[in-house]
């Protein structure tokens, strides 16, 4: 095969397939040539010859070899042979066309490829950099429906996965670093340079929590550190618990906990709290019942304690103007020390939503995905058919594993009636065609 194949395509007028095909060709960046063979025997003659008797436009042609209609084309596409014979297969990478590609495997993902796998959608997903998700974080997972003795984080997210590869779901290695809507099926590209295609989009790439960096804090996540405190916190009931932040989250979890902490100290690193005043007068009311004691103007520094003991003391430091990190010099800074049994962070999440920048999903101020909602069906849709939200990305109030899988539910019911709508148009067309060129 040439480098640059020639492309010729016989279309004739009022013919749907005809753009089509044409669109498939631009979307590639490739030239051709078009005859169109409306009123013109001669050239219908030819095309007839040429596509051994067929006698319906459009009909392709590359360097000679007939591919056949907008219908023939399209298949080509999704095997990604198309590309190989236009000489734009990027031979290191591969052009890869799915009819689902969903991204992230953690709960919301999975359940999603559960349902997808079922209905015969054959899911790819991809698992991101933190394969499993957050789940894969915490050793003890309660409050997940049906395992009445609770399950580890890890094992629910394994038999999830076994469960969707069992209906045929494929669960590959790969971050995805762009998502190109600008033609469909819409163009997926890893930070690996791999690209797939796809008629349908998952995005189920949750919220990564926010943390310090603090010594101690990778090391006892999950055994006394949490990002958490509805998941985490009844399992440290009678302790004395740190809480640190200064946000709407920080109140409500501060709040949460004093329903098992001995006592809550909630750490903030300058004076005023940015939380609604709705929260700060809720947490000074358990601040007058002894519940919660501020420590204002203070950051955590360090935490001290072992896998098998979970976390010991924290380190702190503190200065009368706030922030006192950045004034570790100064002479007013002090060094102390709490005697926590479990430290939740709650300074936030951020939502993976990078690599939609520059598609049509909206997203709000902090990039959490907005669909739908709303009741019937088609809640997690976003502004572009076809592209789809659920679970932590989406939703930044529920954030439980219960809520995601129930989102990564819908969000493959609503990918499975896309995917429908496309086959009964894709049907209907082709019999319009057909039905034309009689
Ligand atoms: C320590 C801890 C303990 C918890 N305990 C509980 C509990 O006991 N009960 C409970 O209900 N909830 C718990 N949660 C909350 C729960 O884990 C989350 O609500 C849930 O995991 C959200 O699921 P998700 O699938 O939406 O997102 P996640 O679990 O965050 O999964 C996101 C997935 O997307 C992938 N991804 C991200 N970016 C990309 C990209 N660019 N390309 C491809 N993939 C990408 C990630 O690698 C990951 O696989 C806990 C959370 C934490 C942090």
């Amino acid at each position: 095969m040439s480098e640059h194949p020639r492309v010729e395509i016989y279309t004739k007028e009022d013919c749907s397939y005809c753009e089509k095909v044409k669109d498939l060709f631009d979307s590639k960046d490739v030239e051709y040539e078009t005859y169109n063979v409306t009123g013109d025997e001669d050239l219908f003659e030819e095309m007839v010859e040429r596509a051994d008797g067929r006698k319906t436009a459009p009909e392709v042609f590359i360097d000679d070899e007939l591919i056949g209609g907008f219908d023939d084309t399209q298949a080509l596409d999704e095997t990604g042979e198309l590309d190989e014979k236009l000489g734009i297969a990027d031979a290191d990478t591969g052009i890869e066309h799915r009819k689902l590609v969903i991204s992230g495997s953690g709960i919301a993902g999975l359940t999603a490829a559960i349902y997808a796998a079922r209905s015969n959608n054959e899911p790819l997903v991809l698992e991101g950099d933190e394969p499993g998700g957050q789940l894969t974080l915490t050793t003890d997972v309660e409050n997940y429906p049906g395992f009445p003795e609770g399950i580890s984080g890890p094992d629910l997210i394994n038999n999830m996965k076994e469960q969707a590869e069992r209906f045929g779901a494929e669960i590959e290695n790969g971050v995805i670093a762009d998502v190109d809507d600008s033609s469909r099926p819409y163009r997926v590209e890893l930070s690996n340079g791999d690209v797939y295609t796809a008629e349908a989009f998952i995005a189920a790439s949750g919220a990564s929590a926010r943390t310090l960096g603090v010594p101690g804090e990778d090391d006892l996540m999950g055994y006394g550190v949490s990002t958490c405190a509805t998941c985490d916190g009844a399992f440290f009931r009678d302790e004395e618990m740190l809480v640190v932040g200064g946000g709407d989250a920080a109140m409500e979890e501060a709040n949460f906990l004093t329903k098992f902490a001995s006592k809550v100290y909630l750490v903030h690193r300058r004076e005023k709290f940015r939380a609604e005043d709705y929260w700060i007068d809720r947490v000074q009311e358990k601040v007058e019942e002894g519940d919660i004691e501020i420590v204002r103007n203070a950051e955590l520094t360090e935490i001290h304690g072992s896998v098998e003991d979970g976390v010991d003391y924290a380190e702190l430091v503190r200065h009368p103007e706030g922030y006192p990190t950045d004034k570790l010099d100064d002479p007013e800074t002090e060094t102390f020390e709490m005697d926590v049994g479990a430290v939740f962070l709650a300074i936030g999440h951020t939502p993976n939503t990078d690599y939609l920048e520059g598609t049509g999903v909206e997203m709000d101020e902090a990039g959490y995905i907005q669909t739908e909602g709303g009741k019937g069906g088609g809640q997690t849709e976003t502004g572009v058919p076809g592209i789809f939200g659920a679970g932590d990305v989406v939703d930044y109030h529920y954030q439980q594993a219960v809520t995601a899988a129930g989102m990564g539910c819908k969000a493959a019911l609503d990918a499975d009636e896309y995917l429908e709508t496309l086959e009964v148009e894709a049907e209907s067309g082709a019999t319009e065609a057909a039905a034309s060129d009689d």
